[in-house]
C-alpha cells in the first residue's frame, strides 16, 4: 500500500467525517453522555519537585500527612468536616441508578466524605447511604423540597456546570420511569431539559437573596456552595463570594454529565487546570483563600490529580465520572451490550440511552441489577483510598505533613500552555509564560 494514498485528514480525520454525515443525515445535532474527548492540558502536564537536599521529605511509613478539611468555615453554623479532600460530585437519581446513587453514598462515608444530589431531588435510599449529603439546588427546581434542603448536610447552589456552561442538562425519556416522573412532577417517557438559567435571578444581586433565603430555610446551619462551570471562572468565583457562598465549586470543561449536545461538551468552557488558578486569584485578591473554601472539579482522576489541584489552592476536589468508572463504567464485561449501542468498553458516552451495560446510568431493572451496591460501594471506598494515599505520598516527598501545605513552588510544568495556565514555571527554567 502506497501509504501516501491511505493517509488521514489532520482536518478530517475519521469521526469528524462520520459525524459530519450522521448531521447530514439526521439534521439534528447530536446527544451524548460523559465528558470531553478532546486532548486540552490537564494536570498531566504538571510534575512535582520532590524534597532530597534543599527541602526534606516526610518518611511515608513513620510520619503522618493529615487529609482533613473543613467546608463552610466562613457563615455556617455546622461546617461539614471531611476526612479527605476528595468528594463526590452531583449526579442525579434519573441519571444514575437508585443503586450507583447507593453505592456510592457508602462508599463516600467509609472514606468520611460527602456524596452529592443532583437535578430531581433527594432519595431516601442515598440519604440514609450517605453520611454527609450535599443537596443542590438547580436551576430547573425539579423535585426541590423545603425539607430536603432541611436534611442536608450542605447545599449547593449551581449556576453552571463544566460540561455545559451556559446550558440545561437533559434527561431523555427512556430514563423518566414512574418514579423519575413523580419525584420531577414531570410526564412519564417524555424527554425532559432542564433549565439553563435560574427563573428567579436576573444578576448576581439575586444570587445573594437566594443565599439569603437559603440560610433562612436551613437556620444559617449548612454550608452553602455555589457551583459554576468554568468559563469568565475569575469574575464568577469573586462575585459567588460578595454574594456569601461559603465554598465555590469549579467544574473544568472535562467534566462529566448524563447527557447534553456535544458541541457544549468539547466546545464550551475551559479546563479545569487554568480554572483552578483563576478562582485562587480571585479568593487571595479579596483576602479569602481558605476562608472561602475552593473545590474543584472535571477530570480528576488520580492522587497525582488531587494533588496538583491541592498545590494550585484548592482545598478539596470533586468526581463524578471516576467515580463511575470505580463502579466498572467501561469495564470490559457485558460486551456485546456494548456493541448493541454502537461502542466498545472504553470509549462508551452512551449514559443518554439508559441502556448502561454495567447497570450504573439506567433505570431499567434488569441492567440495574448488574451493579451490586455492596461491592459497588467497597469498590468506591478502595478507589478513594487509594487516591488519598497517593496524594499524601505526593504530599510527603514535597515534605508536607498536610496535603494542604502543597504549593505551587513544589511543582513545574512540562508544556508552555500548562505553565502559562497555572502559572508554574517550565520545567528547567525560572519562565512562567505570560508572567516572568
Ligand atoms: S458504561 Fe454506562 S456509565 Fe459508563 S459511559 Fe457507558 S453508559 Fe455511561
Amino acid at each position: 500500500m502506497d501509504e501516501r494514498k491511505v493517509r488521514e485528514s489532520a482536518t478530517f480525520p475519521p469521526h469528524v467525517i462520520a459525524e459530519i454525515q450522521r448531521a447530514a443525515s439526521e439534521g439534528l445535532y447530536y446527544i451524548r453522555g460523559s465528558g470531553a474527548k478532546r486532548a486540552v492540558p490537564t494536570f498531566d502536564d504538571l510534575v512535582f519537585l520532590g524534597a532530597s537536599i534543599s527541602r526534606y521529605p516526610l518518611e511515608g511509613y513513620r510520619e503522618k500527612c493529615d487529609t482533613n478539611v473543613t467546608i463552610g468555615t466562613r457563615y455556617a453554623k455546622k461546617p461539614i468536616e471531611l476526612k479527605i479532600p476528595i468528594t463526590i460530585a452531583g449526579m442525579s437519581f434519573g441519571a444514575l441508578g437508585a443503586n450507583a446513587k447507593q453505592a456510592l453514598g457508602h462508599g463516600a462515608s467509609a472514606m468520611g466524605t460527602s456524596t452529592t444530589t443532583g437535578d430531581g431531588g433527594m432519595t431516601e435510599e442515598e440519604r440514609e447511604a450517605s453520611s454527609l449529603l450535599v443537596y443542590q439546588y438547580l436551576p430547573s427546581r425539579y423535585g426541590m423540597e423545603p425539607d430536603q434542603l432541611r436534611k442536608a448536610d450542605a447545599i449547593e447552589v449551581v449556576a453552571g456546570q463544566g460540561a455545559k456552561p451556559g446550558g440545561g442538562g437533559m434527561l431523555l425519556g427512556q430514563k423518566i420511569t414512574d418514579r423519575v416522573a413523580q419525584m420531577r412532577t414531570l410526564p412519564k417517557g417524555i424527554d425532559q431539559r432542564s433549565a439553563c438559567r435560574h427563573p428567579d435571578w436576573t444578576g448576581p444581586d439575586d444570587l445573594e437573596i437566594k443565599i439569603q433565603e437559603l440560610r433562612e430555610i436551613t437556620d444559617w446551619e449548612k454550608p452553602i456552595y455555589v457551583k459554576v462551570g468554568a468559563t469568565r471562572t475569575k469574575f464568577d468565583t469573586m462575585l459567588a463570594v460578595k454574594a456569601g457562598a461559603d465554598a465555590i465549586v469549579i467544574d473544568g470543561m472535562q467534566g462529566g454529565t448524563a447527557a447534553t449536545q456535544t458541541c457544549f461538551i468539547e466546545d464550551v468552557g475551559i479546563p479545569t487546570l487554568p480554572a483552578v488558578r483563576q478562582a485562587v486569584e480571585a479568593l487571595k485578591e479579596l483576602d479569602m483563600h481558605r476562608e472561602v473554601q475552593l473545590i474543584v472539579s472535571g477530570g480528576i482522576r488520580t492522587g497525582g490529580d488531587v494533588a496538583k489541584a491541592l498545590a494550585l489552592g484548592a482545598d478539596a476536589v470533586s468526581i463524578g465520572m471516576a467515580s463511575l468508572m470505580a463502579l466498572n463504567c467501561n469495564a470490559p464485561i457485558y460486551e456485546e451490550d456494548y456493541h448493541a449501542l454502537g461502542t466498545r468498553p472504553g470509549s462508551c458516552h452512551h449514559c443518554h440511552t439508559g441502556k448502561c451495560p454495567v447497570g450504573i446510568t439506567t433505570q431499567d431493572p434488569e441492567l440495574e441489577k448488574r451493579l451490586d451496591p455492596e461491592l459497588g460501594a467497597q469498590r468506591v471506598r478502595n478507589y478513594l483510598a487509594t487516591l488519598t494515599l497517593e496524594c499524601q505520598t505526593l504530599a510527603r516527598a514535597c515534605g508536607k505533613s498536610h496535603v494542604h501545605n502543597l504549593e505551587p513552588e513544589d511543582m513545574v510544568a512540562l508544556t508552555m500552555e500548562a505553565a502559562a495556565m497555572a502559572r508554574v514555571p517550565l520545567a528547567g527554567t525560572d519562565w512562567i509564560p505570560g508572567w516572568s
